[in-house]
């Protein structure tokens, strides 16, 4: 058997990672040139179901060095005004992982080498010789002329999937109103103080600030010299990761940073130091615009042997938290499908159809989630 994976994202790459573990056949295309072609370094907080997914499909020799390059996320969130009084408490979070997702890419991507091929994007596919028993074969269509030929298409491509397009013509990814920023600004002992706990949520006039922490347990170049030295991982600091919502956007077009920043800037006047310090202190090449999208649920699209995982399916807000997470479910239990079909225990459709069936279920759940979380960070208009 062999599968092809469209998308090099953390999905994408958490499955081919799980699959190369099981002895399938496995081939990664991936649209952007390189791994660091792209700022892709924001912290995703990950929960107990999502990051034992992620174990789960990681080889055990990476769990160390895993562990290492991760963060804690534990404790109180509590929300503040825009001079750091507290308003209200929303309960601890469960206990979880901070985690950076570009470190997290790039050790996703250790050991799998030339099965993942750059600068080549799924652009579409063929599937007419396939009959719904008898099974049959894919051929996907790459951005370089090229295809590739496999029992199975999983588009793993994120919330623009062009295999989602094909597959589902008509579902439906929505837009939401107003905007978001997404900073990174370096943690400092003073800047560490404005999150005590798991997170800090500030309502002022007409914005609000989500600020996370991502601390790493150790500097990931380092960790991974000692703990896995075939492994790669970026030079990191730790750092604040913040996302302003605003009921309007700033200024048309996607800006240069330092002009949003400065905008963002005239509307902190007044605020607390410590959260202007943290806006003016944000990294140019680490801090966007940001746009916030989420699927509508679509029903169950009868078997064939082109599926979906992660955001190509049930991009969701982040309001939640629970992008990443499914996404890792989603690719663990896929995994464990096509393993068993790889050792002759299932056939093939079925075990796509009943993975299909369960990740829609999860997926859309958590897309709902999503969006009734969402009025909690949004601004007033
Ligand atoms: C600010 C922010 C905070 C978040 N916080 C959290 C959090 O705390 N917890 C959490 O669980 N989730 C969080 N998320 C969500 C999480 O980042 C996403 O849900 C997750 O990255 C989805 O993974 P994916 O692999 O499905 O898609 P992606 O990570 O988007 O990967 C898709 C990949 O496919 C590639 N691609 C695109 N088109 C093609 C093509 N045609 N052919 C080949 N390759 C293609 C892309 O280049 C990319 O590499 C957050 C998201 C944001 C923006």
């Amino acid at each position: 058997m062999r599968v092809l994976v469209a998308g090099a994202g953390i999905g994408g790459l958490c499955l081919a990672q799980g699959l190369v573990r099981a002895g399938v056949d496995v081939r990664v295309f991936e649209r952007e040139p390189g791994a660091d072609s792209r700022y892709q370094g924001f912290r995703i907080g990950l929960d107990g179901p999502g990051l034992a997914a992620l174990r789960a499909c990681l080889p055990p020799r990476l769990h160390r060095l895993l562990e290492a390059v991760t963060g804690p996320l534990a404790g109180e969130r509590r929300v503040v005004d825009q001079q750091l009084n507290e308003l209200r408490k929303l309960g601890p979070a469960a206990d979880g992982t901070a985690a950076d997702r570009h470190v997290l890419r790039q050790l996703l991507l250790a050991g799998l080498g030339d099965r993942v091929e750059f600068g080549r994007a799924v652009t579409g596919y063929d599937a007419t010789g396939y009959q719904e028993r008898a099974g049959g074969r894919v051929e996907a269509r790459l951005s370089d002329g090229g295809s590739a030929v496999g029992d199975l298409l999983v588009g793993a491509d994120g919330v623009g999937s062009a295999v989602r397009r094909q597959l589902l013509p008509g579902a439906e990814v929505v837009d939401l109103p107003g905007n978001a920023l997404l900073g990174r600004t370096p943690l400092t002992e003073r800047l560490a103080a404005l999150v005590p706990g798991a997170g800090t949520l500030v309502r002022g006039s007409g914005l609000s600030l989500l600020i996370g922490r991502m601390e790493f347990r150790r500097p990931p170049r380092l960790a991974a010299a000692e703990l896995a030295p075939d492994v790669e991982l970026p030079h990191t600091e730790s750092y604040l990761r913040w996302v302003a919502m605003l009921p309007e956007p700033l200024g048309p077009g996607p800006e240069a940073w330092a002009r949003v920043r400065d905008r963002l800037l005239d509307l902190l006047d007044g605020w607390h130091p410590d959260l202007v310090e943290l806006v003016r202190r944000s990294d140019t090449g680490n801090s966007s615009p940001l746009t916030i999208r989420h699927a509508r649920p679509v029903p169950h699209w009868g078997t064939g042997p082109v599926t979906l995982l992660g955001d190509a399916v049930h991009a969701m807000p982040p309001s939640a938290g629970q992008g990443a997470n499914t996404a890792f479910r989603d690719a663990a239990q896929l995994c464990r499908s096509l393993t068993a079909v790889h050792c002759g225990e299932a056939e093939l459709a079925a075990a796509v159809e009943e993975y299909e069936l369960q990740m829609l279920d999860r997926g859309f759940a958590a897309v709902a989630d999503g969006l009734g979380r969402l009025s909690e960070f949004t601004p007033a208009r």
